[in-house]
């Protein structure tokens, strides 16, 4: 049993692409109630239900409380866009880094759809420098947007980072919401 419908929409692009694997790091942003967190704890075996497999960690932030889960660490009550949250989200990851970072956070509707598009973006944005602090070469970035003007401007600054950025609409997503999710592949560091 899931804790949210919304598992269904990871559930559904990770058997389409592949995301998460057996014995990797995962970091799960807007994580309440926490149900992407048990498909990321399923599918990369943190609670070590296949003992036949290598076992990963999943660490959920969020700013309301996250009810805790077997096989997940949870910050709860913490902002995923103050730096002062990405310290304490490496300190729960082997070795501080994560080869995949989730975001399915949504900010609260302010009742006009282009401002909410748009604080929606600046959260992704964050997620750049969280990615920069934490994110193995290599890695994988899926997060969520609301579709408007600021679209391609976090497309174009992912496409500087990730080797591939591709738009997801999952069945699972509300076909008249314009709820999307990019999913960037092969993460590389900027050079500074
Ligand atoms: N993926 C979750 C699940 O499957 O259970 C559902 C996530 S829900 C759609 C969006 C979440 O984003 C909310 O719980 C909200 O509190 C969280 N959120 C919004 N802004 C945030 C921020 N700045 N930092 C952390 N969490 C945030």
């Amino acid at each position: 049993n899931y804790r949210c419908r919304s598992a269904f929409k990871l559930l559904e692009i990770d058997d389409r692409f592949r995301l998460l694997v057996p014995g990797q790091s995962v970091v799960d942003c807007g994580a309440a109630p926490g149900a992407w967190s048990q498909v990321a704890v399923q599918r990369v075996n943190s609670a070590g239900t296949d003992p036949t497999a290598p076992r990963g960690t999943v660490v959920g932030v969020d700013l309301l409380n996250i009810s805790s889960l077997d096989g997940a660490h949870f910050i709860s009550h913490h902002d995923v866009t103050d730096p002062s949250t990405h310290g304490k989200l490496q300190q729960l990851l082997p070795n501080g880094h994560a080869h995949v970072l989730l975001s399915d956070m949504a900010p609260n509707a302010s009742g006009f759809r282009e401002l909410d598009c748009e604080n929606l973006i600046s959260m992704c944005l964050t997620l750049i420098d969280l990615a920069e602090k934490v994110l193995l070469p290599g890695g994988s970035l899926l997060c969520k947007y609301w579709d408007g003007p600021l679209t391609h401007s976090l497309q174009e600054k992912l496409s500087c980072v990730f080797e591939s950025v591709r738009t997801v609409k999952p069945n699972a997503s509300r076909k008249d919401s314009s709820e999307r999710y990019f999913l960037a592949k092969m993460y590389r560091k900027p050079v500074k």
